[in-house]
């Protein structure tokens, strides 16, 4: 459908229409009917049209005390988020949730390239020193993905300055012994400490250098700015940032004895969040551990969960969650309903945990079962203030893993974290059957396609929840809790009929539009 183009606004002042005859349901009267519902198995009815979609605003809380401009947040699945999906989804202004189907060391690694990946100063750069070799530098750009490292006197940060060391330097030596000393550029270009981002971004473009230290009265390296970012700082305007100016991110923990080192390795690796994975979060380990999170590391902001009913939501507000993850059963790649016959359907769950938590100001994420603009958009109006997803996700370049082909499609593997094979690499800590001998599977693994890169997919995901929220008639998610709660939002449910009718239909074939839809009804 062509959307009309907008008129000067001073043109339609005095019409907005008064709702004289409401029609419709009000959230409560939709989901009170003890059938639970998806978010096919509803629409929200429009409204009122005088604003353009690029006016609505998505920021959102993420946590109690966390707000991010996009309300997205990627798995943490080990087929979807490490570090560089983490990085993504926070320059787009989402976040992404590390998964610990890893050693603490390598989800702290993970962290720490996130933590590093900087728009402004860079005050804890890394830094080696003349005795090091070009093998050293070797590794460093193998895990971070760094090339330009200052080069101090004695190799740590507060030393003195003596060079650095780009690609330029050491590209075409062959022999990787040799030591930094030898090879690095001596004549460096620095600005002095508390020189201002704008003076110092001005220094970079007027140098050509891609690295600029910041340096103290007495030439010690106290920080370093990065070409690269700078041209990011203009293009990602959204990016979730902590105070420092950092990307945010979130890391997962199970709630077993090993999750109290990780929780504290995490910490000090600079994680903004973090999530107790749990697929049954009502669980006095949940609450042991939430507790335990708020006395020792109080900045730290938890997830808790998953719960779908107000009942499991009790025990982990009062322990002390800053937000709840929402979802038992609906992942693409969960069995968990069949296997278990323990869950809920998830517009139901999101509507009345979201409900509940909103009296305590706790955010709710509607975690897994959204595969199209449309369930984002649902999940929101029912009172999930982010979404999370696997499946969207899956399959960009951004997650880990190759491609390969199969019949000519280009695919990647995205998992359940209860699938036998991710159980087997660890993922069996989210569902309390690490110790058990025989393993009983509650997802699966399978194939995704190719879908190109986040930094393509998820603004036209934007464009359309924004155009849905212009549909809607509101602007902000705020605004549409808020018209959520006084019940003038209204909704309706759909027959099934409906369902056929709403969807494509009556064509002999057709071309999806791809990412961001799919059927409401598969025959
Ligand atoms: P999706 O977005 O529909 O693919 O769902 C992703 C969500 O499914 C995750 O965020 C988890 O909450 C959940 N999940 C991950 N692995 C499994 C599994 O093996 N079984 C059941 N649920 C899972």
């Amino acid at each position: 459908m062509i959307k009309e183009p907008m008129l000067d606004p001073s043109l339609m002042e005095d019409s907005t229409p008064e709702i004289l005859v409401p029609d419709g349901n009000a959230a409560e009267e939709i989901f009170s009917g003890g059938t639970g519902l998806t978010y096919r198995d509803y629409l929200v009815l429009p409204g009122y049209i005088d604003f353009h979609p690029s006016d609505v605003e998505l920021e959102t809380r993420v946590t109690r005390n966390l707000k991010i401009h996009r309300p997205m947040i990627s798995s943490p699945m080990d087929t979807v988020t490490e570090d560089r999906m983490a990085i993504a989804m926070a320059l787009i202004g989402g976040l992404g949730i590390i998964h610990y189907n890893n050693s603490i060391e390598r989800q702290v690694e993970l962290v720490e390239k996130v933590k590093r990946y900087k728009n402004g100063f860079i005050e804890d750069p890394i830094v080696l020193g003349p005795h090091n070799t070009i093998r050293d530098l070797d590794m460093i750009k193998h895990r971070y993905n760094f090339s330009g490292i200052p080069i101090t006197e004695d190799g740590t940060r507060n030393s003195r300055l003596i060079g650095i060391v780009t690609n330029r330097d050491v590209d075409f030596e062959k022999d990787r012994t040799i030591r930094l000393s030898e090879v690095m550029t001596r004549d460096v270009v620095t600005a002095k400490e508390g020189i201002s981002l704008t003076d110092a971004n001005q220094i970079l473009k007027s140098s050509k250098k891609g690295k600029l230290p910041i340096v103290n009265e007495m030439g010690y390296l106290v920080a370093l700015m990065c070409r690269s970012d700078l041209k990011k700082n203009q293009e990602f305007p959204f990016a979730s940032k902590d105070s420092q100016k950092r990307l945010m991110v979130g890391a997962a923990i199970s709630t077993k004895m090993e999750a109290y080192d990780r929780l504290d390795a995490l910490y000090r690796a600079g994680a903004d969040i973090v999530v107790i994975d749990s697929a049954q979060g009502n669980s006095n380990y949940q609450v042991q551990t939430i507790k335990y999170i708020k006395k020792n590391y109080p900045s730290l902001e938890v997830i808790a969960g998953n719960v779908v009913t107000t009942d499991q939501c009790v025990n982990l507000i009062r322990a002390g969650a800053d937000a709840l993850r929402i979802g038992m059963g609906p992942g693409s790649i969960c069995i968990t309903q069949d296997v278990m016959a323990v869950g809920r359907a998830q517009a139901t769950a999101v509507y009345y945990t979201g409900k509940y938590a909103k009296k305590y100001g706790v955010p709710v994420i509607a975690d897994g079962g959204i595969s199209t603009i449309g369930d984002m958009a649902n999940a929101l109006a029912i009172g999930a203030s982010t979404t999370m997803m696997g499946s969207m996700f899956a399959g960009t370049q951004e997650t880990p893993g190759e491609y390969f082909y199969e019949n000519g499609v280009r695919l990647k593997k995205y998992r359940g974290m209860a699938s036998l094979e991710a159980m087997e690499a660890g993922g069996d800590k989210r569902y309390f059957s690490e110790d058990q001998e025989v393993k009983v599977a509650q997802g699966v693994a399978g194939f995704v396609v190719d879908k190109g890169s986040m930094f393509q997919l998820v603004p036209y995901l934007l464009q359309g929840l924004k155009q849905s929220f212009q549909d809607m008639g509101v602007r902000t998610i705020p605004e549409l809790h808020e018209a959520l709660h006084s019940g003038k939002l209204r909704f309706e449910k759909r027959s099934y009929s409906a369902q056929i009718q709403g969807s494509v239909h009556s064509l002999h074939s057709f071309q999806s539009p791809g990412i961001g839809w799919e059927p409401s009804r598969r025959s």
